[in-house]
């Protein structure tokens, strides 16, 4: 891992003081701890995470930092060694939610539902428990014998229904002996308007079963049919219109984040800006611009009835254009003209 990646790692720039370094870590690593991380994985973001933290301590001491708070032996997520917070059992489940490009534009509410995985409290996740009394199999000394060389012989074993420990033992009920619990939870998430694919929005933990699960939602848009949000955040639409209505100036529907939406076409333009009606500068910030390019089209060439409609058309438009001299058309009929004749006149000595 070089210098850029570990800042990267960390989603930092190199200019962070030492400060933002170790609160950048200790937040990255409370969230991608596998002890409350669901994800497949969170094991090699936590590795990747823990790497990149000790690779600019190194750079910034010139040495590693051999303290407690070394990430190589900060295996338990930071908050473990910190002053009990209100939240510090809580466990976070991160996910990905998809919303619609209308519900980022405008903001929604969604209720959630899943499954948080977590090890078994009751049996810290080895999936039975030892009771008081003696093994049943081997009587409670931890051994079994076995008959070798046709009974003239013994072995003996460790007993493998205890492990050797002579203490009876019993499957876990809460967990069925998987070691594992899974907790339903549903919660209510409101998603601010302008919310962005990659953002991350945190809901603070609450009570589920036996647990506090908190959500760490990593925000997906859908692609839309229609708009297209660009790189600088702007909202577009390309639409195709009838090439003869667009030159007529006709009225057309337009689609909008709100809705379908009347506008005129104009012949001089093929870009129009509907302000306050695109994406949220920021999130919970003011409506951008929504820019829709039309693209005319014209039918096919090949259509009688309308190459002859055309005729009509280009003749009385001649007429009236090009005969004005006040206008381009006619203006530069005239130039052309003149042109033309210049070239024809003989060569002349000078
Ligand atoms: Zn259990
Ligand atoms: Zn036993």
């Amino acid at each position: 891992m070089d210098t850029q990646e570990a800042y990267q790692e960390l989603g930092l720039d190199p200019s962070a003081t030492d400060a933002q370094l170790k609160a950048s870590w200790r937040r990255l690593v409370a969230t991608w701890h596998p002890d409350r991380n669901a994800a497949a994985d969170a094991g090699r973001r936590m590795q990747s995470i823990n790497k990149a933290y000790q690779h600019i301590r190194q750079l910034r001491d010139g040495s590693l930092d051999g303290d407690a708070e070394d990430p190589e032996a900060g295996a338990a997520p930071p908050e473990a060694a910190q002053a009990p917070e209100p939240d510090a059992h809580a466990k976070t489940h991160v996910r990905k939610v998809r919303l619609s490009l209308e519900d980022a534009i405008l903001g929604c509410t969604r209720t959630l539902r899943g499954h948080f995985t977590h090890t078994c409290t009751a049996c810290l996740g080895k999936g039975q428990r030892v009771l008081a009394k003696a093994c049943s199999t081997c009587r409670g000394s931890g051994a079994v014998r076995t008959a070798a060389l046709f009974g003239w012989l013994w072995n003996e074993e460790a007993c493998a229904d205890c492990g050797g420990d002579g203490r009876q033992r019993e499957r876990c009920g809460p967990c069925e002996g998987s070691g594992e619990r899974a907790v339903a939870y549903r919660r209510q998430v409101r998603f601010p308007a302008g919310v962005r694919a990659g953002h991350v929005l945190s809901v603070p933990s609450s009570r589920h079963g036996d647990l506090d699960i908190g959500l760490e939602l990593q925000v997906e848009i859908e692609p839309h049919p229609l708009f297209v949000l660009d790189d600088e955040g702007v909202l577009r639409c390309d639409m195709p219109v009838n090439g003869y209505a667009w030159m007529a100036g006709r009225w057309v529907d337009v689609p909008t984040p709100g809705g379908l939406q009347q506008m005129r076409l104009n012949r001089d333009a093929l870009v129009y800006r509907m302000s306050g009606q695109g994406f949220p500068t920021a999130p919970r910030g003011p409506r951008g611009d929504y820019i829709i390019k039309v693209v005319p089209v014209f039918p096919a060439q090949d259509d009688a009835a309308q190459d002859a409609l055309l005729e009509q058309l280009i003749e009385s438009s001649t007429r009236a254009t090009a005969a004005d001299r006040s206008q381009p058309v006619g203006q530069w009929q005239q130039r052309m003209k003149r042109w033309n004749n210049s070239q024809k006149e003989p060569a002349r000595d000078e």
